[in-house]
């Protein structure tokens, strides 16, 4: 159908554009980021009845077919998914959309003409590829589909080199001649990139990689904006290439590596994915009664949230372990580290959407010089976070890793369900020292034996 004047057509892209602006915007933080989403989605919806009122389209049954198949997977997926797999789904749609783009791209390749459009396809092409099977492997490495550790094999920076430089010679012969064989082997050969560049990513590298894929998705879809006459996929892609780059240098540098270390540390040894060699030293353990007695006569706690405390999905039963403290007149503080968790933000999303106060939540800088005044750091499902290994073991896969510094507090509380490392796959002295006392068991059971405990003191 060919009902909206060019004008008007023009002026709701523009609309959907400022849509998508504001989506970034709103999710900034997590009391607007609800609305941010919607205002996205609807930009989305928005930019595709334009399309469908503003071009003549062919097999558009089978272009709502396709749209109808992809939100009944979507839909599901998405209200199923588990917070703590958010990055393998942000994996698998960014993926998605990446290779759409090449394909787009390689479609297109018989309509175009001139230089600069012949350089948008087979950036597309290409970028769309290493992005597609990138993601494909993040996926199944997060998945636990295959071994999450890097894979290493002999000679493998020399294959990664052939196939980026038989990639760029494609590259050119496209350009060059508009080959669609040469389109073909450009696919084929950014495909095998993606694998090659992803495999040897492991551990706690693997969600920054998602990130860095996202970005190159971002760029695809505004290169095949270029390819596509389409104002409105250079903008959209263009802020996610831009907001994909900026997140995944700010995931980097809070985990204390660089994005070229993150690609190719394995070949230099530098990983995050450590050993899961475990000492069997003697560790402190005790009961929720002991741990409620520890914090109901402490003055000041700091709650140090992570990774398990969003497994057990214990975040109700904190906050309420929190304001029951604070009623017995302890001051409570949590202290966030920026990569606790498995994605940027996910502690605070998690306390949010427990009601904790945002007053009480405070950033690394913010928190670390006050734990050297704090009776009892309580550790809930965090490890990587607060393991001194990263300030003072120079060959520790997580050295250089600014961590909160839980080991400065007279008390330190664990509650974990055994002796099983973080996400690093490295122990953590911290649990050895005299000041520690374990608690075991599921973090949601634990705190509400501590609570009860609390209440009837
Ligand atoms: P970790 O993965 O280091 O540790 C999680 C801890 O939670 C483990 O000690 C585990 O021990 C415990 N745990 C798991 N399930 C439960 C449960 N049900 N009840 C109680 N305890 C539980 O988490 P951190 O948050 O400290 O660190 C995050 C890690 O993820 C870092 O290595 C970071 O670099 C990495 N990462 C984070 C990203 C982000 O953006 N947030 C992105 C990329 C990587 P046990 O099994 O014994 O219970």
């Amino acid at each position: 159908m060919n009902i909206l004047s060019p004008e008007l057509t023009a002026v709701l892209y523009l609309i959907a554009a400022v849509c998508f602006i504001l989506a970034l915007k709103g999710l900034s933080s997590p009391k607007s980021a609800r609305r941010g989403n919607l205002i996205g989605a609807f930009g989305a919806l928005l930019a595709m009845v334009v399309v469908f009122l503003s071009t003549e389209l062919d097999n558009v049954l089978l272009i709502l077919g396709v749209i109808a198949l992809g939100t009944a997977i979507a839909v599901p997926a998405s209200r199923l998914v588990k917070m703590t797999q958010m990055p393998q789904l942000v994996a698998l749609f960014n993926g998605v959309g990446g290779g759409a783009a090449a394909l787009v791209a390689l479609l297109e390749l018989t309509h175009v003409d001139g230089l600069g459009s012949l350089i948008a396809v087979a950036f597309t092409v290409l970028v769309g590829a290493v992005s597609f099977a990138g993601s494909a492997i993040t996926f199944a490495k997060l998945q636990e589909l295959m071994p999450t550790r890097p894979i290493v094999f002999p000679g493998a920076p020399v294959v990664i080199s052939l196939v980026a430089l038989g990639s760029l010679a494609s590259a050119v012969w496209l350009v060059l001649t508009g080959d669609v064989l040469a389109s073909y082997v450009l696919l084929a050969l950014g495909t095998a990139l993606g694998v090659l560049v992803v495999l040897p990513v492991g551990g706690a590298d693997v969600p920054i990689v998602i990130s860095l894929l996202n970005a190159f998705t971002g760029l695809t879809v505004a290169a095949s904006g270029l390819v596509l006459g389409n104002t409105l996929l250079l903008v959209a892609g263009t802020l996610v290439g831009a907001s994909g780059t900026i997140l995944t240098r700010a995931m980097a540098s809070a985990m204390g590596r660089s994005v070229v270390g993150i690609l190719f540390g394995a070949f230099r040894g530098g990983s995050t994915a450590g050993s899961t060699a475990m000492s069997d030293r003697p560790v402190r353990s005790s009961s929720a009664e002991d741990v409620a007695i520890l914090l109901g006569y402490a003055q000041r706690v700091i709650v140090v949230p992570g990774y398990g405390l969003a497994v057990a999905q214990a975040q109700h039963t904190m906050a309420e372990l929190a304001t029951t403290l604070e009623a017995k007149g302890i001051e409570v503080v949590f202290g966030i580290h920026p990569v606790a968790g498995r994605m940027p933000g996910h502690m605070n999303v998690l306390l949010a959407e427990a009601n904790v106060p945002y007053e009480v939540l405070a950033e690394m800088d913010e928190v670390n010089p006050q734990f050297k005044n704090c009776d009892v750091a309580l550790v809930v499902g965090a490890n990587d976070v607060v393991n001194p290994a990263a300030k003072t073991s120079p060959g520790s896969p997580i050295y250089g890793m600014p961590i909160l510094d839980v080991a400065s507090a007279r008390q330190v509380v664990f509650l974990k369900r055994s002796m099983r490392p973080g996400f690093a796959g490295i122990e953590n002295d911290l649990l050895f020292e005299p000041q520690t006392t374990l608690l075991f068991g599921d973090a949601k059971d634990s705190l509400t034996k501590v609570l009860t405990a609390v209440k009837n003191l």
